[in-house]
């Protein structure tokens, strides 16, 4: 099934002018995508920039002497057998010309052994076996690319500094290894360890492994079963959406350059999915901040609209309201607040469809993932108020501090979003002196707005939450300073909100923390400004030394 197959001429045709190996990150993505459709869980990846070499090693399923005599031949692939089944492929994508490709443009030998028998072939540039000898090795393949672009020195001239190739290949590992977290990887660079990945469950672990800074505890991941969801389940099959987010209260960037998106193992340029990601991410992240995440969907090929993909990279989906609503819903679901707050439950997923064992189908990995089963009442209890600006509560993990006023202003910027209304005022409001910019801002927010005398302008009609306060004109003029209705509602929501230094009662606590942990986004304000803090008990108990005293009094 695995095997290679020269494809038939009407194959030959409809592949595009062949694979693009354009760097040294080039031939390691299409050396390692190669190992792992081998079921590689190993691979060791040595980088010779200087030397223009790259040799890749993996454990997966190896070559036979007549696989290898075709592998690197014009045409060839395992993967593709019909004309039919370009338009359902399968696997990482269509790159059975890498060999060939590579082997135009480098010297290309390979070691690989699939049952007993381990054979050392090269080839030469037209893709030709040159050479092949039995070899002693370990079940799995090792290819060597060796004087890449040597008879194409314009290429290499043309190429960034070896500084720069190396930081190309490393991000490109990075993400091999986010799609792939079940496989480890060994790079070396120049026989120096260069960096390593190790293989885990999930991707939440993966990625602390690329972004250091980033913890596993500031990571969510929550798994969607499409079929789950009945309505469009046949149409579907078995897709699954994988959403894994940084905590916008732990972990944000100051570009969006985490905002990554893999579609059935491979990494991908998705524009609408992207700002589906952006757009659900909205208000809760600082200013000019961009969220961790990343989003791998499985779906079956055909739910991918291949006439709309101008590069091979970007890729456009069919349904794809239904795909932005399930992103937004995920990451709702990730942003509430749990009761076991840091305690996340492994579950299995259960292996998913008989399909995918049959040919054409597609492989959902098995792997052990933290579900998204969110409790959203919560307990948490308020015990008091630390300097009239702090709700001191009790949660079932610890103890958490929550300031008043953003917690309140996320209350009413969600209610004010929900329904936002104008409402005419009894007696008009006189504002003077406004620039004809403001007067337009007022107008685009609806507020009915006319000239009243020299200078003076009437507004008759306010968003419904200010209506009766004391400071309705300072609230007036700061929205005639805003750009949008987004940011008025902020505005409108910051200004209603429970001052810092406001004495509250246990009740007007308690009913504000019942208000706020059932926000949709509780973990941020809408200026991105972190909510609550929390001391786990855990951490309370290490902090006071409890081990120390064991079976004497104080208090235990
Ligand atoms: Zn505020």
């Amino acid at each position: 099934m695995n095997n290679i197959h020269t494809l038939p001429a009407e194959v030959i045709h409809r592949i595009t002018a062949g694979e693009v190996i354009d760097s040294l990150a080039a031939v390691v993505r299409e050396l390692a995508e190669n190992s792992i459709d081998a079921g590689a869980t190993r691979l060791t990846i040595q980088v010779y920039p200087e030397l223009w070499r790259i040799q890749v090693a993996d454990n997966g399923r190896g070559m036979d002497l007549a696989n290898l005599q075709q592998a690197a031949s014009a045409y060839s692939t395992s993967k593709i057998t019909n004309s039919e089944d370009l338009w359902r492929i399968t696997s990482l994508g269509f790159r059975g010309e890498a060999l060939h490709s590579i082997a135009q443009l480098a010297d290309l030998e390979i070691l690989s052994r699939s049952a007993e028998s381990g054979w050392q072939v090269t080839y030469n540039h037209q893709g030709k076996v040159t050479k092949a000898e039995a070899a002693a090795i370990a079940p799995g393949t090792i290819i060597t690319a060796s004087n890449i672009f040597e008879e194409w020195l314009p290429r290499r001239a043309a190429l960034p500094p070896v500084s720069q190739q190396l930081k190309q290949i490393q991000a490109l590992i990075g993400n091999l290894a986010l799609c792939h977290p079940q496989v480890q990887w060994q790079v070396w660079n120049n026989e120096k360890p260069w960096f390593n990945i190790n293989a885990v469950p999930s991707a939440r672990q993966t990625l602390p492994q690329i972004l250091p800074r980033v913890r596993v505890e500031d990571l969510r991941q929550i798994v969607l079963n499409i079929s789950d969801i009945t309505e469009v389940a046949d149409h579907l099959g078995t897709s699954q959406i994988e959403l894994l987010l940084g905590l916008p209260d732990r972990c944000h960037r100051h570009r969006a350059d985490w905002v990554k998106v893999a579609v059935n193992g491979r990494m991908v340029t998705a524009p609408e999915l992207e700002q589906a990601i952006m757009s659900g991410m909205m208000r809760t992240l600082p200013r000019d901040r961009y969220p961790v995440c990343f989003l791998h969907i499985y779906l079956p090929p055909a739910q991918i609209d291949w006439n709309r993909h101008p590069a091979k990279s970007e890729i456009y989906l069919h349904r794809m309201d239904f795909w932005q609503e399930q992103i937004k819903r995920s990451i709702e679901q990730i942003l509430r607040l749990s009761s076991s707050e840091e305690l996340l439950i492994p579950t299995k997923v259960a292996q998913l469809l008989t399909a995918a064992e049959q040919p054409g189908g597609y492989q959902v990995p098995q792997r052990e993932v933290t579900d998204g089963g969110w409790q959203n009442s919560l307990e948490l209890k308020a015990v008091g108020q630390l300097l009239n600006t702090y709700i001191v509560a009790e949660h079932p993990t610890g103890l958490w501090l929550v300031e008043q006023h953003i917690a309140h202003e996320r209350v009413l910027y969600e209610e004010i979003v929900n329904a936002w209304q104008l409402q005419d005022l009894e007696t008009p409001l006189l504002l003077a002196d406004l620039s004809e910019k403001q007067v337009d801002r007022l107008q685009k927010l609806n507020l009915e707005i006319d000239i009243f005398g020299a200078g003076m302008w009437a507004i008759r009609r306010v968003p419904q939450p200010l209506l009766n306060r004391l400071d309705l004109a300072a609230a007036i003029i700061e929205l005639s300073h805003g750009n949008d209705l987004t940011a008025a509602q902020v505005a409108v929501a910051c200004r209603c909100a429970i001052r810092n230094g406001t004495t509250l009662s246990l009740p007007e606590m308690q009913n504000l923390l019942n208000q706020w942990q059932n926000t949709r986004n509780p973990r941020t304000c809408p200026h991105g400004r972190p909510i609550y803090l929390s001391f786990p008990e855990s951490a309370l108990s290490r902090s006071f030394r409890r081990h120390w005293v064991i079976g004497k009094s104080h208090g235990i």
